[in-house]
């Protein structure tokens, strides 16, 4: 038995049993969330024996839907870096800078946490197979933990997704598939594959477990600050897993008394050629539209109709956040940017996040001694990189050589 009460659709509130193997609500077709017994998690576990437990995100077992003697398929997930940024912090004019280096996960991205989960789960559950659409990374990430534990996996992914994702999901033995279009259409066609393969569609937020690995994340942020939470969360943003995910980790550990005071302001942050959210917060809808030709090399960011539109704007919406969209250009500036003055070379998805805080701060949406937190979400090296200046070749003699450097490094 796990510490899960029930499983309970977001828009209809309507219980499903977690015994099953559930997809989304059976009743209206919205998307479903674990709720837990918090009274019963109180009394199994303090934050004491928490922090001597080894490192990962099954330290907070009991947070999580793992049945009390079920062995998770891991590679060693969550424990990652929070990072001071005080270099980038001063450069952007800001106190308080912090980064969740989620690029050090297996897979160099956040996606191992709730593939991880959502196949550990759905694996126990009796899932003989998986198959859904990726942007990339989740791809690769449902790939690695199905070969993990012995079972196939089918990826569709639209043409022109970064080169490292197909290969990290093909070297592991899955099918990959690619498809003109985007992740859309790729996840269309796994909606009429699923059922006739009999596979599990682990598409984002189409079962509950994913996001139950995602919010890991707010439960080490909460953690790692000493049981506090940051004033500001920036989110790079596509189907939002985390950006629904990071509040309810921090609404649980309200419930029990382990955080107090108001959730951080969440900020979506998409690109400009795919900003169904951001548009979608402007005009103050209640979900998001579909994004005609999305457009986007941060390909995380490239989700034209996410799935959970609503719950993603109600988040903004209850914390007093907000979604800003930013350019091609601004994100490779930021990727640059962060590698020079921090060390990190994270994902282009990620970079946007440094691009958007510098918007917020001109706006004053986010003043400089604000607390702000950044979900660098992935690592850079699985793409390809922004335009960087060529490395110098050196030839000649030993004095043209050393002339040749001089001159080059200015020294
Ligand atoms: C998938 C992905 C995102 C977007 O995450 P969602 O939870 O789908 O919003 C951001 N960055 C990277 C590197 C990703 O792989």
């Amino acid at each position: 038995m796990s510490f899960v009460s029930h499983v309970e659709c977001t828009v209809c509130g309507h219980r499903h049993d977690p015994k099953r193997l559930l997809t989304v609500c059976e009743r209206c077709g919205q998307m479903l969330a674990a709720r837990y017994d918090l009274g019963r998690v109180e009394a199994a576990v303090t934050k004491d024996a928490l922090r001597r437990r080894p490192p990962g995100m099954y330290r907070f077992r009991e947070l999580t839907p793992l049945d009390e003697r079920e062995e998770p398929v891991t590679l060693g997930e969550g424990s990652t870096p929070l990072l001071a940024l005080p270099r980038l912090a001063a450069h952007l004019g800001m106190r308080r800078l912090w980064a969740k280096d989620e690029g050090q996960n297996p897979t160099g991205s956040f996606k191992a946490r709730g593939l991880g989960m959502a196949i550990t789960r759905s694996r126990t559950l009796g899932a003989r197979g998986f198959v859904l659409p990726s942007a990339g990374n989740a791809g690769g990430a449902a790939a690695v933990y199905a070969a993990r534990c012995g079972l196939p996996c089918a990826v569709i992914v639209p043409r022109g997704t970064p080169a490292a994702a197909i290969a990290e999901a093909l070297i592991a033995g899955a099918h990959v598939f690619t498809i003109e279009g985007s992740i859309a259409t790729a996840g269309k066609v796994v909606g009429k594959v699923a059922p006739q393969l009999g596979w599990f569609d682990l598409s984002t937020l189409k079962e509950p477990y994913r996001l139950e690995g995602k919010k890991t994340i707010g439960l080490e942020l909460a953690a790692e600050l000493g049981w506090r939470m940051p004033d500001v969360l920036l989110y790079p943003t596509g189907g939002g897993t985390g950006l629904v995910g990071i509040p309810k980790a921090y609404e649980e550990l309200r419930a029990m008394g382990w955080i107090s005071g108001a959730l951080p302001r969440f900020f979506a942050v998409q690109a400009e050629g795919c900003a169904p959210v951001v548009k979608a917060f402007a005009d103050g809808a209640e979900n998001t539209a579909a994004w005609e030709n999305p457009t986007t090399h941060a390909a995380g960011l490239r989700v034209p109709s996410p799935f959970a539109g609503r719950q993603m704007l109600r988040v903004l919406r209850d914390t007093r956040g907000g979604a800003v969209a930013v350019s091609e250009t601004a994100i490779q500036d930021a990727q640059r940017l962060v590698a020079r003055v921090e060390g990190i070379w994270t994902a282009p998805e990620s970079a946007a996040l440094v691009a958007a805080l510098t918007v917020l701060r001109d706006r004053g949406d986010v003043t400089r001694d604000a607390e702000v937190m950044l979900v660098f979400t992935g690592i850079g090296f699985k793409y390809d990189p922004p335009p960087l200046a060529p490395p110098i070749d050196l030839a000649g003699s030993d004095e043209e050589i050393l002339a040749q450097v001089r001159r080059a490094v200015g020294a």
